[in-house]
């Protein structure tokens, strides 16, 4: 296919975990009070911790929700660390079988905190034996075959699930009907991932001005994964071609370098809306195709870039398949073809 549509693999703005991101633990906050942003969750979260806490008991069990590289993880971190309780954690493909989660429910201490990631990945038989765990705290076992059958039911310590989804209309519903807390976790704001910027540096140490922070935060798709992993990217550069400080220049510089640009979109988000302009006029054309003219996988555009796309408004999902939007061909610096651009001053002319 067309060289200029293929793509290297490795995405610096993927909000999934790579090997590259070795170091997010250390950044990871350790309090609410040092966890940035997502204010209604926090305070919703620290009323259902004291709660717990003068009840001497373990908090209720709880969904997070919200796509990767949000804070899933280390809201559970802190949950465990604010209980002063241990946190295991695991994912849904990980737990194949019902006795993988019995042995983990058992090794659980009372009060203590399971994580299990991708909790939508669960099997169906490895779900059931997590309800009456979740309810009653107890395991039923089945001990033989046949007629000769028998339950029998152990009990486990008092503990708190917290599941993490990004997809939570996959949850059945009576999986998600046992959660008595469930938190949806928004994309960031450029000033607020400033401040993880900020105090990501800190951490590591490097020195970063506020400009220089702003200028990353604004192209890391509203992610604090990706902003992290920006950072890091931009210390190489201004260590190497500057005197190691990210300012805003150092930060552009690096972003340009990295193919990403001030929007935070990368080659393979381009890639997208330029195929979709350039070969099927704008839209609509149905995902499966626009995957093989790039070459990708469809679950790759679906997942990957799509939702970012979406987001930003350069894209939208029709019945008959995808279509860019104005707001595309402006940030391309394409011409707007007369059919957007008419459609566009009638929404404006009504709007001022
Ligand atoms: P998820 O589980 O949703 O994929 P993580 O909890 O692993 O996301 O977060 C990814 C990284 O982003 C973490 O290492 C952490 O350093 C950073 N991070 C996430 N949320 C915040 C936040 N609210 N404040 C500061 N850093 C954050």
């Amino acid at each position: 296919m067309n060289q200029e549509y293929t793509v290297d693999p490795t995405r610096l703005v993927s909000p999934d975990v790579t090997p590259a991101d070795a170091e997010e633990v250390s950044l990871r906050p350790k309090t609410l009070q040092d966890y940035i942003g997502q204010e209604k969750v926090k305070a919703n979260l620290s009323v259902y911790l004291r709660a717990a806490q003068r009840r001497g008991e373990p908090m209720d069990h709880v969904l997070l929700y919200g796509p990767p590289g949000l804070g899933k993880t280390t809201l559970a971190g802190i949950v465990a660390q604010e209980m002063g309780v241990q946190i295991r954690i695991t994912s849904g493909p990980a737990i194949e079988k019902p006795g993988d989660l019995a042995a983990l429910l058992t090794n659980l201490q009372e009060g203590d905190v399971l994580f299990i990631d991708e909790i939508h990945r669960l099997s169906r038989q490895v779900e059931e034996v997590l309800y009456p765990a979740l309810e009653d705290y107890a395991l039923d076992i089945m001990i033989g075959k046949g007629p000769s059958a028998q339950s029998i039911r152990i009990n486990l310590p008092r503990f708190t699930l917290i599941g993490a989804t990004t997809r939570a209309g996959q949850l059945t519903g009576p999986l998600r009907d046992r959660f008595g807390i469930l938190l949806k976790l928004e994309p960031y704001s450029p000033d607020e991932l400033a401040r993880i910027i900020t105090r990501s540096a800190a951490i590591l140490d490097v020195p970063v001005t506020p400009e220089g922070a702003l200028e990353l935060a604004r192209c890391s798709r509203g992610t604090p994964r990706v902003a992290n992993r920006l950072l890091k990217r931009a210390r190489d550069f201004a260590t190497v071609r500057g005197d190691g400080t990210i300012d805003a220049e150092s930060a552009i510089d690096a972003r340009k370098q990295m193919g990403i640009d001030a929007l935070g979109l990368d080659e393979l988000d381009r890639s997208v809306l330029r195929a979709i302009i350039e070969m099927y006029s704008g839209g609509p054309v149905g995902l499966d195709t626009l995957a093989a003219a790039l070459g990708e996988e469809s679950v790759t555009l679906e997942d990957v870039c799509e939702p970012y796309l979406m987001q930003m408004g350069f894209l939208t999902r029709t019945p008959r398949g995808r279509c860019v939007t104005r707001l595309a061909y402006e940030h391309l610096h394409m011409a707007v073809p007369k059919t957007l651009r008419d459609d566009a001053d009638d929404g404006q002319q009504s709007l001022f």
